[in-house]
């Protein structure tokens, strides 16, 4: 069965072909991006042969909720089984006004950055466009009718630039007036730092924000704590980014995640400095969200605001991103490697 939200099928063909009026495709975009169906039984302003007709030819959903947690900062998280039993996650934040939501691009993730759960088993395939979606459309329908989707972080499990062909069509219609209508301007990409493929996005489409996983401020440090650097490089990378930001005009972001004992001392900070000066970039400093199994850890709040204050002292436009979702799992891939560990969750639909 075809999967009605991939856009590589044509509904308008497919209407032509059952003999249904042509407007019915945009009743039907209508009701999965604003009206979010859960079922084509819900569509109801569409006559009861094409509701029966859909659901003979297409699925709306691939996916079974496998869990849902809520955290006490408003943060909801779902794990999410696909068709072929692999697991991703996709996450929901709640920031005063803005409704975030932060999706995946891959099952797994083949960077190994090694205090990260998502590549700890490496990568198992790439999401659909139809899949990717889907995540966007689950999150939404967490939402009372009044709220809004207001951005979308692509900080999921995997490496979105290694998924670029099935990432970009699921974004045009996140950004479309009668998709999800979230401006492009509210939609960040990040990516591990692959030169080569932040060039061919720049290329692609460059109406997005690009977010760059530095969490090293030279190559010695980034080898050991982001393996895929050995092979590139901060220039190049560093390069790369300068570039999508000619094109784009977009400010950059670098992403910086503090290791206690790592990557946290003041010389890094003055060293990250001096790589950012030049450039037009937020830095945006996360605090590592610790992961079973895993050595790492959190720095003291006192090496957090050392590290902060040399930064702020260096002009750099810097952002302490608070935590969220703590009590759930909510850092990549870890409530799936937990799950794993579990052979007995029950699907909930
Ligand atoms: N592969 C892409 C996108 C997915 S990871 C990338 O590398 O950017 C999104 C961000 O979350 C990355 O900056 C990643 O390093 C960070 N991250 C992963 N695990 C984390 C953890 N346990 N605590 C804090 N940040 C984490």
């Amino acid at each position: 069965m075809t999967h009605l939200l991939d856009p590589s099928h044509s509904l308008s063909d497919w209407l032509a072909q059952q003999k249904f009026p042509a407007y019915r495709a945009k009743q039907i975009r209508r009701w999965l991006y604003q009206g979010r169906a859960g079922s084509f039984e819900e569509m109801s302003d569409l006559p009861k042969a094409l509701r029966e007709q859909l659901s003979k030819d297409f699925t709306l959903w691939t996916t079974a909720v496998v869990q849902h947690q809520q955290s006490q900062d408003g943060t909801e998280k779902l794990l999410l089984e696909l068709a072929d039993g692999g697991r991703i996650e996709c996450v929901l934040l709640r920031e005063e006004n803005r409704r975030t939501i932060c999706i995946s691009t891959q099952v797994g993730c083949a960077m190994g950055c090694v205090f990260c759960a998502s590549g700890l088993d490496g990568v198992d395939r790439n999401l659909t466009t139809g899949e990717i979606i889907e995540q966007m459309l689950r999150l939404q329908r967490l939402l009372p009718e009044e709220e809004r989707l207001s951005h979308i972080v692509v900080m999921g499990m995997g490496e979105p630039l290694a998924n670029l062909d099935q990432l970009l069509p699921a974004l045009d219609q996140a950004s479309a007036e009668d998709g999800l209508g979230i401006s492009a301007r509210r939609i960040t990409i990040s990516t591990v730092g692959l030169p080569k493929a932040m060039d061919r996005l720049a290329e692609l489409n460059c109406r997005y924000h690009l977010a760059v996983s530095l969490h090293a401020p030279n190559d010695a440090l980034r080898d050991e704590i982001v393996p895929v650097n050995s092979n590139i490089g901060i220039k190049k990378i560093l390069e790369a980014a300068d570039r999508y930001f000619e094109v784009s005009g977009r400010r950059l972001t670098f992403e910086y995640v503090l290791l206690a004992g790592i990557n946290d001392r003041p010389e890094h900070a003055r060293e990250l400095a001096r790589l950012l000066k030049p450039r037009n970039a937020l830095l945006n400093v996360i605090p590592y969200n610790p992961v079973a199994g895993l050595s790492y850890k959190t720095p003291s709040a006192k090496a957090i605001s050392e590290f902060r204050n040399i930064l702020l002292q260096a002009n750099i436009n810097v952002q302490f991103r608070q935590r969220k979702g703590d009590d759930i799992d909510a850092a990549c891939g870890q409530l799936r490697r937990k799950s794993k560990k579990l052979h007995d969750i029950q699907p909930l639909n």
